[in-house]
């Protein structure tokens, strides 16, 4: 008998034709995570079944918990809808579990309406049954140390004990494309999980500046790319060196506008790659207020070079909120790793805090900003990175 899972999505905010092509998308999300094992998707009424190698069931469960849309998943035995072989199951599975939980309750779902118990009938069938063959046990609705819960569709049963968390949000590959700016710092690579959550391929840019930066810095976006991969099977990483531009902008440009001119010029890069990709948005680790780039003044006056849309999923999060999810990403500690940033390089001392339009106008006028965006244009390197 091959394992099986339930695979549960959010079904409230879908209707009509929305829903026919989430569960597409979901669909053939579910079946990308699993193509390294010999797992079948099937789609059932709200709900998919995947049928995979038991020796597998573990590995599963983990790769599927990932996938964006998944609400929950249940690892299941099925049935046929005989009552008696609904009975049989359950002894079995509560036989299974450890002898000193003692306390339980039993939870049915119906959704085939023909069956011929309802199920508060079904959970009293079952609970009684349990209790007759284990007297250990004892019920327990409030707070029991065990659930054993049974689904009845048309044709079939599934009955399980445990159930565990999705991420929930949309498919990847819903609502569009998007280019993650992703530095090596904590932030952004908990922005770009964030716009995989609502249903956007995102394809991410690191700008590095060999050979003022290590090739370390470039290995941690390889790095946590791999680790955002999980949730999409893959992320198409893009690199472009920014050491050019950063030597020129020293030479001759004032020391304390440098990062919101190295911003734009990364903006400009940003909407050029965009448009080579077909990507429709920008994603930034942005959020209000943390350090002098991110004043409200310097967002603005950085966003003036581009016409696309910029989405900053971080804007109304604290310190602690992005940490926390960048540890559960694991992400964290691949972002902590002491490497040098392109943007720490050449890090004036009094950067200015409410930059003004025209005077970072004027030091872009110093700048031969075609030939140096070409020049930079020129290092792009990209390669896939695979969950
Ligand atoms: P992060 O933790 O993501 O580095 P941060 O709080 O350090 O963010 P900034 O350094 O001001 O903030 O950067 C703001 C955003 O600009 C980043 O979240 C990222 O989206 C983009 N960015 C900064 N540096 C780079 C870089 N080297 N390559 C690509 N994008 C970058
Ligand atoms: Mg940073």
């Amino acid at each position: 008998m091959p394992a099986k899972i339930l695979v549960r999505y959010g079904e409230i905010a879908l209707k009509g034709k929305n829903r026919g092509r989430f569960e597409q998308q979901l669909q053939n999300n579910l079946k990308e995570a699993l193509k390294d094992f010999q797992a079948t998707v099937e789609k059932m009424q709200g709900r998919f079944l995947v049928s995979g190698p038991k020796e597998n069931r573990g590995k599963m469960v983990e790769r599927l918990s990932k996938v964006f849309g998944v609400a929950s998943l249940s690892t299941v035995e099925e049935t046929g809808l005989d009552l008696e072989d609904i009975k049989m199951m359950a002894l079995e599975m509560a036989g299974r579990v450890p002898t000193d939980e003692k306390e339980f309750k039993v939870e049915t779902r119906r959704s085939n309406k023909q069956f011929p118990y309802p199920s508060p009938e079904v959970n009293k069938i079952l609970g009684s049954h349990l209790l007759e063959h284990y007297p250990r046990l004892k019920v327990n609705l409030e707070q029991p140390a065990f659930t054993l819960s049974i689904e009845i569709s048309h044709n079939r049963a599934f009955l399980y004990l445990d159930r565990v968390e999705g991420p929930g949000g949309l498919p990847v590959g819903i609502t569009g494309r998007a280019l993650l700016m992703l530095s090596g710092g904590i932030d952004s690579p908990v922005a770009g999980w964030l716009g995989m959550k609502r249903g956007l391929t995102v394809e991410a840019l690191h700008f590095h500046s060999f050979p003022f930066t290590s090739r370390r810095s470039q290995e941690k976006a390889v790095d946590i790319c791999r680790k955002l991969a999980a949730g999409s099977g893959s992320i198409r990483l893009h690199m472009i060196n920014m050491a050019s531009i950063q030597k020129e902008l020293r030479a001759k440009c004032s020391e304390e506008m440098a990062i919101i001119l190295l911003r734009r010029m990364m903006l400009r890069l940003a909407e050029k790659l965009s448009t080579d990709r077909g990507l429709q948005a920008l994603i930034t680790g942005e959020s209000l207020g943390q350090v002098a780039s991110q004043t409200l003044e310097s967002i603005i006056v950085t966003e003036k070079v581009t016409d696309m849309l910029i989405l900053r999923p971080l804007v109304g999060m604290d310190k602690k909120e992005i940490v926390n999810k960048a540890v559960e990403l694991d992400t964290y500690d691949i972002s902590i790793r002491p490497y040098e940033d392109c943007c720490t390089l050449f890090l004036p001392q009094n950067p200015v805090t409410r930059p003004k339009l025209d005077q970072v106008e004027n030091q872009e006028a110093k700048l031969d900003q075609e030939s140096l965006i070409k020049e930079a244009m020129a290092s792009l390197e990209t390669t896939l990175v695979k969950r």
